[in-house]
């Protein structure tokens, strides 16, 4: 779709500067269609950070696709372009159903507080967009408030009914929510976490929840900050299934768009810091906008989030951190000391292939998914092992691929210390603990 009304407030640093970053390929906009010209960073060619490679699969060609992410003038959306189909991306999709404890509990302590906010009963209506095993919405069922799941893949949809949790198997956009409130009825709350960035097409994704939700209903997402993304060097959580970087006011902005007013916001340290956003009908004025949206917005808009020049020394610091850690592995590789890695997260395989990290720096690395075991990072083919691995060959080093979990990670493994070993965190900066 196009959109023509969106505020003029395009701010492009004229001169040779200007010129030296702004280099399109053609691609549109996903909220606004205007010509993306402005790279926010270019972090080379990448393959998909879920194809796992198999044993037999390591003599074989893989495909690698540009992460290259740009902001929009217009708008101000930091987006990567199209250059995947999102069909191939979405394939393996099982893998995100297993959660962390930790996720768990933050998900009961979010039922727990909406129900208490929104005074949510038998009567009432919640429903999750991405519902995945339905994790979340059994909360609510615990506490008889009735609930429907939407999630994609079928297979993640069935372990949710088998555990009691109604789920209807759908990709949501405009169509799908139209069937939705036809079928199920409208949501006093419509709810979705690390959803919204992964979306391909935002326009059609919020058409729908405005469709769907209840007159005097709530919204809530939860999505990782662009603000934390930026001032944190979060380069690596740049990856081809996440299509969009989210600031407040760029969110805003979509939302009003379609219809929807964003009256508060909490702040989060999940995934390196999220915002947890909650969104009403633009015709609902029974909710004022409150102290925290407003304060929210100001601190964005102070910080430059509304000027193009703000995005364009991203990349340098980018090149920067990598610098930071390939100077570090190759000291350590000269005094002849071990280095391994933790985890195989998605944001690993965006570090070590824009670092080009592969054996020479790292022997392996583990992870506690069995699914990854006895497979290799993609376009670096690490081995990942199992994490006992690490108690045998006794590393000097292990660098945490999964930073935002890094204080479980350290407590986990401990036991370094008993023989010298130290772990080393990549982002920010290279630090060693
Ligand atoms: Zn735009």
């Amino acid at each position: 779709m196009t959109i023509t009304e969106t505020p003029a407030k395009a701010n492009v640093p004229a001169g040779a500067a200007a010129a030296a970053w702004s280099h399109g390929t053609g691609a549109k906009c996903r909220f606004c269609a205007t010509p993306l010209r402005n790279t926010f960073v270019d972090l080379g060619m990448s393959p998909l950070c879920q194809t796992h490679i198999e044993p037999h699969q390591l003599n074989h060609m893989e495909p690698f696709y540009p992460l290259h992410a740009w902001v929009c003038h217009n708008c101000f959306l930091v987006q990567l372009e199209q250059y995947v189909a999102p069909s191939d991306i979405f394939s393996d999709y099982a893998y995100f159903s297993s959660y962390s404890d930790s996720w768990v509990e933050h998900a009961r302590r979010y039922a727990q507080m909406m129900i208490g906010r929104l005074g949510l009963t038998a009567k009432s209506k919640v429903m999750e967009i991405a519902s995945n095993d339905g994790y979340l919405l059994q909360h609510f069922v615990q506490a008889g408030v009735g609930c429907l799941g939407i999630e994609p893949a079928a297979n993640v949809a069935q372990a949710a009914v088998a555990k009691g949790i109604p789920t209807t198997v759908k990709f949501f956009g405009e169509k799908s929510a139209r069937e939705i409130a036809a079928e199920h009825g409208q949501p006093d709350l419509l709810l979705g976490n690390n959803v919204l960035a992964h979306v391909p097409d935002i326009n059609d994704f919020v058409k729908g929840m405005k469709l769907l939700l209840k007159a005097g209903g709530v919204i809530t997402m939860e999505f990782p900050h662009l603000q934390q993304l930026m001032e944190q060097n979060q380069y690596d959580t740049i990856y081809h299934e996440h299509f969009s970087y989210l600031s407040f006011v760029a969110v805003e902005r979509i939302f009003g768009h379609h219809g929807l007013v964003l009256f508060d916001v909490e702040e989060l340290p999940t995934h390196g810091g999220s915002l947890r956003i909650y969104a009403r009908h633009t015709e609902d004025v029974s909710k004022p906008v409150g102290e925290r949206a407003m304060a929210l917005r100001n601190r964005e808009l102070a910080k430059g989030f509304e000027r193009v020049e703000t995005y364009a020394d991203f990349e340098e610091r980018v090149k920067e951190t990598k610098r930071g850690l390939l100077e570090f592995l190759i000291d350590a590789k000269r005094k002849s000391k071990k280095v391994v890695g933790y985890g195989a997260p998605g944001k690993g395989n965006t570090l070590l292939n824009y670092c080009g990290i592969r054996r020479d720096f790292l022997d392996y690395t583990v992870d506690r998914s069995p699914h990854k075991q006895g497979r290799y990072t993609p376009g670096t083919h690490i081995p990942i092992l199992h994490p006992d691995v690490i108690r045998e060959t006794r590393p000097d080093f292990v660098l945490i691929l999964p930073w935002n979990l890094k204080e479980e990670i350290m407590q986990q493994v401990a036991f370094i210390r008993d023989w010298g070993g130290r772990f080393v965190i990549p982002i920010p900066t290279v630090s060693v603990l």
